[in-house]
């Protein structure tokens, strides 16, 4: 009898947690401001832009998220889940779709690339780096090896935030995305935000990351790439000095190098990458 009455107690209590967790749960969905919602960037659905969707997928499991052909980055934002995905340069425009395999099944969404049209630039530079010699075109490839590399590396610790500030302060051009033209021959589209700054200029990390690789690149120079988690690789190139080794992990505002004109450069300045699911992305839209 008494086990039996103990049996109903439980039951109820459990009822009556039940409910409160439902409460809880209804007030958190009607009251934006309890809900914390993580740091984006400004979403741009062009190609060079971010995409931001959200996903039908609750639970604490990382959903994967495959979007433009590689895992994407996807943010708790409690109750659900986000993805924050780069668009390539290069992806044409149009109806593109992204693959969720989450604990409650695979589901397809759909979501549209609109146009930008970027400028081109025109510049000057050392006839040897633009027509490479043999020697010169070898040491580029094994390069790009290694860049990419660098830039596929997926750690599964979210970043601290999708906000930045500039690593450097200094103007900045609004050049990426543009058509290269270097020496009047077409190049690749500029992939990142150049700052011009003094030579010598600290390097700032905007956030916490792991420094993944450095080293001296014909085209980037002295060049640091840092994985701040689960796909967003940031690169600082044409350094005149680099303070960080790999493998370290460095805090918000770290001291990485300093600015300066090594590998393709025609004056001192910083060019800073950022990379989400391996696709360039435009720096401006994480800064304020
Ligand atoms: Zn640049």
């Amino acid at each position: 009898m008494i086990l039996r009455m103990l049996a109903r107690a439980a039951r109820l209590a459990a009822r009556i947690a039940l409910a409160w967790v439902a409460i809880g749960s209804t007030l958190t969905a009607s009251n934006p401001a309890a809900a914390l919602a993580p740091d984006l960037p400004r979403e741009n659905a062009v190609p060079g832009g971010v995409k931001i969707l959200r996903l039908d997928v609750t639970g604490s499991a990382l959903p994967y998220v495959d979007a433009e052909g590689h895992r994407a980055l996807v943010l708790q934002d409690s109750p659900t889940w986000v993805a924050v995905f780069g668009i390539p340069l290069a992806a044409p425009l149009g109806l593109h779709q992204v693959v969720v395999h989450a604990a409650n099944g695979r589901q397809e969404i759909e979501y549209s690339v609109g146009n930008k049209q970027y400028a081109s630039q025109s510049l000057k530079v050392a006839p040897r780096q633009v027509d490479l010699s043999a020697a010169d075109l070898a040491r580029f490839k094994a390069e790009r090896i290694r860049i990419d590399q660098a830039l596929s590396h997926w750690t599964e610790l979210a970043p601290e935030s999708l906000r930045m500030s500039q690593p450097v302060p200094g103007p900045r051009s609004s050049s990426f995305g543009s058509r290269r033209i270097f020496n009047g021959q077409s190049r690749n589209p500029h992939s990142g935000m150049d700052i011009a700054a003094p030579s010598g200029t600290p390097v700032l990390t905007p956030i916490a990351g792991t420094v993944v690789d450095t080293g001296e690149y014909f085209f980037d120079g002295n060049t640091v790439f840092v994985d701040h988690g689960r796909g967003l690789i940031s690169m600082y190139c044409h350094l005149s000095a680099i303070d960080v080794k790999p493998g370290q992990r460095i805090a918000a505002g770290s001291r990485i190098g300093a600015v300066g004109m090594t590998g393709r450069a025609t004056g001192p300045h910083l060019h800073w990458g950022l990379v989400l699911n391996r696709a360039w992305v435009d720096p401006e839209l994480f800064l304020p």
